[in-house]
């Protein structure tokens, strides 16, 4: 079975929602619709807002900007701008991608979308030039200052608004004894961010590594995604206090 967006353009039954909405519209997925296709982070708002639908902007095909299903608002968030590099069947190219998250969402979700293209070699050191040149000046350090190694959309957030308060971190430290931290701050502070997988066996298991931590002279805080996400505020307030305090320099003087 197959099913037909439009005149001529047929797709496979399982294509995703947004892939057939953009193609009845004579586009494409783009921005962070595009991005999940690409497997990049997102830091989303859910998978309920309408698709990032990017058209030519010289096409101009029935369905477009107007309001396709009366009565019932936008379908779509579209894009219209000339491309960066050349779209794929079903969404726009990578570097077009970006761009648009940049303009679309601004700097953080741009930051940790790039930072996973990067760590998933879809952007070579070519295409980086290209897409520096093409945002606003004064965003073109997020593209110098993004890691091939990032480890998640949450790391990238967390050491971006930190180099912002003029602190580094480093991510993925193995401790002896405890294991491999998600963040160190100084040379002593341990920031975990913790998933959903904290429950039960699990949170026995942090308090070992907590105290396992502590008894080698390690100070532990630790967040969940919520709170990094959607509480910044208190999360900044713990980790600056905890830094006026000294609990990131240990007493052995390795600051760094
Ligand atoms: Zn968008
Ligand atoms: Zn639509």
């Amino acid at each position: 079975m197959l099913l037909r967006p439009r005149n001529g353009v047929y797709v496979l039954p399982d294509t995703s929602e947004a892939i057939i909405e953009s193609l009845r519209h004579c586009g494409v997925i783009a921005c962070v619709t595009a991005a999940r296709d690409y497997g990049l982070w997102t830091l989303d708002r859910g998978a309920e807002e309408p698709a990032h639908t990017w058209v030519h902007p010289d096409h101009r095909p029935t369905r477009v900007a107007i309001e396709p299903h009366p009565g019932e608002g936008a379908c779509c968030l579209f894009h219209r701008e000339t491309p960066l590099d050349p779209p794929d069947l079903q969404r726009v190219g990578i570097l077009h991608c970006l761009v648009q998250i940049q303009r679309c969402r601004g700097d953080e979700p741009f930051f940790a979308a790039l930072e996973s293209a990067l760590r998933l070699r879809q952007i070579d050191v070519g295409q980086r030039e290209i897409l520096r040149e093409a945002i606003p000046a004064e965003s073109r350090w997020l593209v110098d200052f993004a890691r091939l190694d990032a480890d998640s959309g949450l790391e990238s957030l967390l050491r971006l608004r930190l180099h912002h308060l003029g602190l580094s971190l480093t991510s993925q430290v193995p401790v002896p004894g405890v294991g491999v931290v998600d963040f160190v701050l100084g040379d002593c502070l341990i920031l975990e961010a913790d998933g959903e997988t904290h429950d039960g066996a699990g949170r026995h298991a942090d308090r070992v590594r907590d105290a396992a931590a502590a008894a080698l002279g390690f100070n532990t805080l630790r967040f969940d995604y919520a709170l990094i996400v959607h509480d910044w505020e208190l999360v900044e307030a713990a980790i600056l206090s905890a830094v006026s305090r000294n609990l990131h320099r240990s007493r052995a003087g390795l600051t760094w």
